[in-house]
């Protein structure tokens, strides 16, 4: 049989109390010394990592497929020279040759010829 910590009395359900920082077996009334400690189930939450947050992958943008036309036309419409343009996008003019035939440059570059005539060479982006 348990016995009260405090004064020793056995008890038949010893009350868990709070008694200076220490918990204790008391029985009824000296269980009034001490605040109640409720005995309690730990709820054992298990954090879940927060779902990963979706990559979303990076397509390969499409090119309008008349590319190379429009940076022409839109050129030969400012009056410029490839070595005009080359020279203000900071591109090598083979480079600006190369676009207006057909090649397909890096998006960067792609996006130097939206900036400077002002267009979408994007196909999403029209
Ligand atoms: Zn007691």
């Amino acid at each position: 049989m348990p016995e009260c910590e405090i004064c020793g009395r056995v008890i038949d359900r010893p009350k868990k109390i709070l008694l200076e920082g220490v918990v204790l077996n008391a029985c009824n009334n000296c269980s009034r010394l001490g605040k109640p400690v409720k005995s309690r189930r730990r709820k054992v939450k298990i954090k879940r990592s927060a779902p990963l947050p979706k990559i979303e992958e990076v397509k390969p943008k499409e090119l309008v497929s008349d590319f190379s036309k429009i940076i022409r036309e839109k050129r030969e419409t400012m009056k410029l020279m490839q070595k005009d343009v080359a020279l203000k996008l900071n591109l090598p003019l083979s480079l600006v040759k190369r676009s207006e035939s057909g090649f397909r440059p890096e998006d960067s570059v792609i996006r130097k010829f939206e900036r400077f005539y002002g267009i979408s060479l994007f196909e999403d982006e029209e």
